[in-house]
């Protein structure tokens, strides 16, 4: 058989290799023994090439990262393009330092290196792996890759073109042979089977649009050799221990469980309002929790690493709890990253942290009721910070996000933001994020109800890929009328909060990495006494004896009026009102929903016990 190359292009993450790469090297060895695979994860080669914190840079702004090869491609847009640079690049120190020139220039360079060394008469066929931050970067590689060897059949997937229809981008792009809009194994298998033979070709059937594999265990464990060997190739100063992408499920469950009945798969209605990180996912499925486990035991043993990155949306409910539970046996200190929603329950993030998770991606969004129900998030602020108190008090970093500027959002959600915002400044704070159309999200999908009108793809594409391009091709960032000036000025004293947020939780926050949490208790067994550090280096402390200190541990998850009526009948209800709303006024509970939470954290990281069922009982 001929051989076949797979290329992961700049300006994905360089310190992970292409899961996309590695899974599809091993589903191709799997089912074609004879044919040789050839994975090249060209964004590692860059990044060593440019310099680890320059490609950084880049790779942390999406448009940065688009404008790079956009210039190369588009030489006749460099002016706007660079203006384009220069305001999403703002404040990028290695940015300010090469430009869009330097960094173009060293883009070319690397491309035209990697092209020289290829023999690429050789390949029966050329795929490539077009995600978040590789758009242009794909495209780029791909126009040189035809000019090489204008006969070499090329095929494109990943996330970043899966809204488009192949026929459309092959008149806009000339030299796209083949999309693959959803799972890559299938099509590109047929692919290998019609280009790489040395028989008579077998007819090809459709590729676009894949049906979902329905039995994950039985994909082999994703390949990363070729990252290896360029990693070690490098010179010793600029190696580093990779965090290597697993996956255990496709698809998300949340937005599954909301597809309404005649839904094509694109309208997804119910579930989070602003996603579309599903596009290429049909339904949910996902692996056993042995088969990851064992999967990541063997990448452990095999490449001597012990950071690994969950891929997935949402891990699957009770089969993650298992997997967590084998991966805390395992003997290993791992370090492991993966996303959760704002509901896991606390004694599944403590079974998590002691399997390895040191960071998160928790779904957060907002801090208003009225707004998470807007959202479609299916959460309450009470989840939400209580989710921050539970990783402040495992020094876990939530990563959570805080939504500006949603389409319908309204002077009610900011003020409740504002004032949770206010309640919760002793936990580390929620990075500020503007509202973007995802193509084909529930929003995009009705905006009216929305009270917008979405207008193609967003005005940068246009700058980037010229006027026919850029509003031609269906790109996964959409434009839209409508709200924009209003909804700016509402959340404005939102984006201001969050600024003072991270200021004051920087500045509160001790040097080194075991800082005392900035509101903290002390178990003294019948007593109980509270820190809590203030700007100006004053700090205040409490003392809660007997049944006081009892309620507060009890709401160290949040509690109901009921539950603490039952768990405290021995008190008058009305004293125990009193007690919640003084620890409410004097900022050391919060309550939402008619729930209580205590928001002091203990002095040591990960010192809360949990028993059985994850819940905190009344001694
Ligand atoms: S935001 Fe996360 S939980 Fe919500 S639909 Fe998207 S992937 Fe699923």
């Amino acid at each position: 058989m001929l051989p076949l190359i797979l290329i992961a292009p700049p300006w994905a993450l360089f310190n992970r290799p292409s899961i996309q790469l590695a899974t599809l090297k091993a589903f191709l060895h799997k089912r074609f023994p004879e044919l040789a695979v050839q994975a090249v994860h060209l964004h590692l080669e860059t990044a060593a090439q440019l310099g680890y914190p320059l490609y950084q840079e880049v790779s942390e702004r999406s448009w940065v990262a688009e404008a790079v090869a956009a210039s190369l491609l588009f030489p006749e847009n460099a002016p706007a393009i660079g203006r384009l640079f220069l305001r999403e690049g703002r404040g990028g120190k290695e940015l300010a330092r090469h430009g869009l020139e330097g960094l173009a220039a060293g883009l070319d360079a690397v491309y035209n290196r990697f092209l020289d060394r290829i023999d690429w008469q050789a390949y029966g066929l050329a795929g490539i792996t077009a995600s978040l931050c590789q758009t242009t970067s794909g495209l780029l590689l791909l126009r040189r890759i035809k000019e090489r060897r204008p006969q070499l059949p090329l095929v494109l997937g990943g996330s970043s073109f899966s809204g488009e229809e192949g026929g459309n981008l092959a008149r806009l792009f000339p030299g796209v042979d083949h999309l693959v809009r959803g799972e890559g194994e299938g099509p590109l298998a047929e692919l290998a089977a019609h280009y790489c033979t040395a028989a008579p070709p077998r007819p090809l059937l459709a590729t676009e649009h894949p049906p979902p594999l329905d039995d994950l265990d039985q994909l082999p464990s994703p390949d990363f050799t070729e990252y290896f060997d360029f990693l070690h190739s490098l010179p010793e100063n600029r190696r580093f221990f990779p965090s290597l992408p697993v996956e255990m499920s496709r698809g998300c469950l949340w937005q599954a469980r909301h597809l309404r009945p005649g839904d094509d798969g694109q309208r997804r209605n119910g579930a989070c309002a602003f996603c579309n990180l599903n596009l290429q996912w049909q339904g949910y499925r996902h692996k056993s929790a042995a088969k990851v486990a064992a999967e990541i035991e063997a990448l452990a043993r095999r490449h001597r690493v012990l950071s690994f990155a969950f891929m997935d949306n949402l891990l699957p409910p009770r089969k993650g709890g298992e997997l967590m539970h084998r991966l805390a046996q395992g003997g290993r200190e791992l370090r492991l990253f993966t996303e959760i929603r704002a509901d896991t329950s606390a004694a599944r993030l403590h079974e998590m942290h002691r399997a390895g998770v040191r960071s998160l991606q928790v779904g957060i969004e907002a801090l208003s009721g009225g707004l998470l129900k807007k959202l479609g998030k299916g959460t309450s602020v009470m989840a939400n910070v209580e989710m921050m108190r539970h990783c402040e008090a495992l020094a876990l970093p939530h990563g959570g996000n805080l939504l500006l500027g949603f389409p319908g959002s309204d002077e009610d959600d900011v003020r409740e933001t504002l004032a949770t915002m206010k309640r919760v400044s002793m936990f580390r704070p929620l990075a500020p994020v503007h509202f973007w159309l995802g193509l084909h999200s529930p929003v995009h999908a009705n905006p009216s109800a929305y009270g917008i009108t979405p207008c193609g793809n967003h005005r940068h594409w246009r700058t980037l890929l010229g006027e026919r391009l850029g509003s031609q091709l269906r790109l996964l960032v959409q434009g839209y009328r409508g709200q924009q000036g209003r909804q700016r000025r509402l959340w404005a004293p939102v984006a201001a909060r969050a600024r003072t947020w991270q200021r004051s939780y920087r500045a509160l926050t001790l040097p080194g990495r075991n800082s005392p949490p900035i509101l903290g208790y002390h178990d003294g067994g019948d007593f109980l006494l509270l820190s809590e550090r203030r700007e100006g280096g004053t700090t205040l402390q409490h003392r809660l004896v007997a049944t006081s200190r009892d309620i507060y541990l009890f709401c160290r998850t949040s509690r109901s009026r009921r539950q603490l009526q039952q768990a405290f009948a021995d008190i008058d209800a009305a004293r125990l009102e009193a007690f919640l709303l003084m620890m409410t006024d004097k900022g050391l509970m919060f309550s939402a929903e008619g729930r209580f939470l205590s928001l002091a954290v203990p002095m040591e990281p990960g010192l809360e016990r949990l028993d059985g069922h994850g819940l905190y009982r009344r001694r």
